[in-house]
């Protein structure tokens, strides 16, 4: 690693209260901490799908006609690519190892989430699912890290620059066993009951957004004002 230079950089678990837009609002509640980063270079954000993208169903969505945007998503992505963010789609899918799920209608549900994304104005960069069951013990379903370290590994990503969001305990621990800089979770899809969770496990989400749209209007702000986020990923903590 090359040129490092210490910036403070902040972490906390209480909810983002929905006034607190502005990144200086924001740190004024936000316990600060000195870290090592990577001064510059492009910032990563992994969205996990259902839940936080579209609407979640517990019989799986499983063909492009039960695929519905969560409103304001397709616009928080497009805020993530207009601050030049590369966005990545990490999503377990084991309604395709279940036999729920055909493969070819897997791949009509993103090309539809990619064409209301784009017509949003944003890019997803790349997709990674996977495909497996629990019992499967694969390396890719989350909270296993494999599809993001896949991502980094592909696209040569800078996981200090890199920030996990989804709706569900599997998606905060992911982006922790992954080392991204910060995890969000999101209250939209299974969000407030993975909250309780976390909390109860005395691991707490590293930041709480109301949705996709809250959690990006807050992250781009802070990685604007130069105050990015390190959660409990590989931060060096010097307090
Ligand atoms: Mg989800
Ligand atoms: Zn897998």
């Amino acid at each position: 690693m090359h040129c490092v230079s210490t910036a403070r950089l902040f972490c906390h678990w209480k909810s983002v209260n929905r006034q607190m837009k502005d990144a200086k609002n924001f740190c004024s509640f936000a316990i600060a901490r000195e870290v090592k980063m990577e001064p510059d270079g492009r910032c990563t954000v992994f969205l996990d799908r259902d839940g936080v993208i579209n609407v979640d169903s517990r019989h799986y969505i499983k063909n492009s006609r039960e695929f519905h945007f969560i409103q304001g998503s397709a616009g928080a992505m497009a805020l993530f690519t207009d601050a030049g963010w590369d966005i990545i789609v990490v999503t377990n899918q084991s309604g395709i190892g279940r036999g729920i799920i055909k493969k070819e209608d897997l791949g009509a549900i993103f090309s539809k989430m990619e064409q209301g994304t784009k017509e949003a104005g944003a890019s997803i960069k790349d997709i990674f699912h996977c495909p497996h069951t629990p019992w499967h013990g694969c390396r890719c379903r989350k909270p296993a890290p494999g599809m993001i370290m896949d991502a980094v590994e592909k696209h040569n990503i800078d996981l200090s620059r890199s920030v996990m969001v989804g709706d569900s305990v599997k998606d905060i621990e992911c982006g922790r066993a992954a080392g991204c800089a910060f995890s969000v979770l999101v209250l939209t899809g299974n969000g407030e009951e993975s909250l309780s969770v976390l909390k109860g496990r005395g691991t707490p989400p590293d930041m709480v957004a109301r949705d996709l749209l809250e959690a990006a209007e807050v992250i781009i702000s802070m990685e604007r004002a130069g105050l990015f986020i390190y959660g409990r990923g590989r931060a060096t903590d010097t307090h």
